[in-house]
């Protein structure tokens, strides 16, 4: 699932976004001030963000900018949300780095459609129900995992994890990323706990002999090795 951040000003819009891309499948976090909209970058790890142009204390063009010059959100997609008349930074928009836009009023299913785009093109492991790495196949609709010709049968919690890990092959997730991520960030869980989780997901997936897909990043966590299938 891909967890969308909406920055914008306009309550009722930002509800009505809340609430659509609910039902179309997105995580949502939303903020309502330019100022806090790095922070929740930082806090909610976003994989798109809808920016609205036009916004109290830093505008979208500064936010885009300063998202484009950090290497942790340098590639995050942003299409921004421009009023009509905003032809100026729509195109300094666009030079900036955004993804792509939308012009106010919209409708749901053109926004939704634009946000899949930019998805596939810039995150294509997220975007679909189904997700690969090398030979391992995660489906997401059937909750089926598959490795070459075998069946691997996960936990809920062993398939959520694998889910967030094939996200992002090769980046490392810390534990505590993981945490959030797999568990949410209302239960309180103890940090062995993912050792514990990744031990079991690495039973299921190898078989003696096997190549194993999980590196294990010394005192950082851990990540889909991208070496793997080569
Ligand atoms: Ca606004």
């Amino acid at each position: 699932m891909a967890k969308v951040l909406v920055v914008e000003d306009e309550e009722a819009l930002s509800h009505l976004l809340s609430y659509n891309l609910g039902k179309e499948g997105f995580e949502v976090a939303t903020t309502f001030d330019g100022d806090e909209a790095l922070i929740a970058v930082d806090e909610e790890k976003p994989d798109i963000i809808l920016l609205d142009w036009m916004l109290p204390n830093v505008s979208g063009v500064e936010i885009c900018r300063q998202l484009r010059a950090r290497s942790q959100t340098r590639d995050l997609p942003v299409i921004m949300l421009t009023a009509r008349g905003e032809e100026e930074d729509r195109i300094r928009g666009l030079e900036l780095g955004a993804d792509d836009y939308v012009t106010k009023p919209f409708s749901m299913t053109e926004l939704v459609a634009r946000m899949r785009a930019v998805l596939r093109r810039t995150r294509p492991t997220i975007a679909g129900d189904v997700a690969t790495f090398a030979d391992i196949i995660l489906d997401r609709e059937t909750c089926r995992v598959r490795r070459g010709e075998r069946d691997i049968h996960l936990g809920p919690t062993e398939f959520r994890l694998l889910d967030v890990l094939m996200q992002r092959p090769g980046r490392v997730f810390s534990r505590e990323q993981l945490l959030d991520r797999v568990w949410g960030t209302d239960v309180y869980v103890e940090i062995r706990t993912v050792d514990v989780h990744v031990g079991r997901l690495r039973k299921a997936l190898n078989r003696r002999g096997d190549k194993d897909p999980i590196r294990t990043v010394r005192s950082s966590g851990y990540a889909l090795d991208e070496t793997y299938g080569h």
